[in-house]
């Protein structure tokens, strides 16, 4: 759990924000917003799709959750874990900071200021088509 149960101050309360919050960090992984919406509904919480929706892009802007486009869905993560994501099937790989600060090195004096995505396609879906 990141610990992020709440939304930042400055942002409007909302009655489903904070179970989505807290359902998000249970998660661990980044999940659908149709996958939240179940986990919600299985919890009796009764948020329509439609605001799920409008709260995940609500929170993603603001800096709460990372919003991340596969080739078939967007998904939503509240970690500050450094990813690899495949675009086709969603499949997403923790990898360790030093991986990532190492790429950032490469260019003198960039410092990674927040979690890193680094988008591609995983072995089982192959390269796409040049
Ligand atoms: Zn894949």
């Amino acid at each position: 759990m990141s610990g992020r149960a709440l939304p930042p101050a400055g942002l409007r309360p909302h009655r489903y924000r904070a179970p989505l919050l807290k359902l998000l960090d249970a998660c661990g992984e980044p999940v659908s917003a149709q996958t939240l919406y179940a986990m919600m509904r299985a919890d009796g919480t009764r948020a329509g799709l439609s605001t799920v929706y409008r709260e995940l892009h609500l929170l993603a802007r603001m800096g709460c959750v990372r919003e991340m486009r596969t080739e078939t869905e967007t998904v939503y993560d509240t970690s500050a874990r450094d990813l690899l994501m495949c675009d086709s099937c969603g499949r997403v790989q923790q990898v360790g900071r030093s991986v990532v600060a190492g790429l950032a090195e490469i260019m003198d004096g960039f410092y990674l200021s927040g979690p890193v995505t680094v988008h591609g396609r995983c072995r089982r879906c192959g390269p796409t088509a040049a």
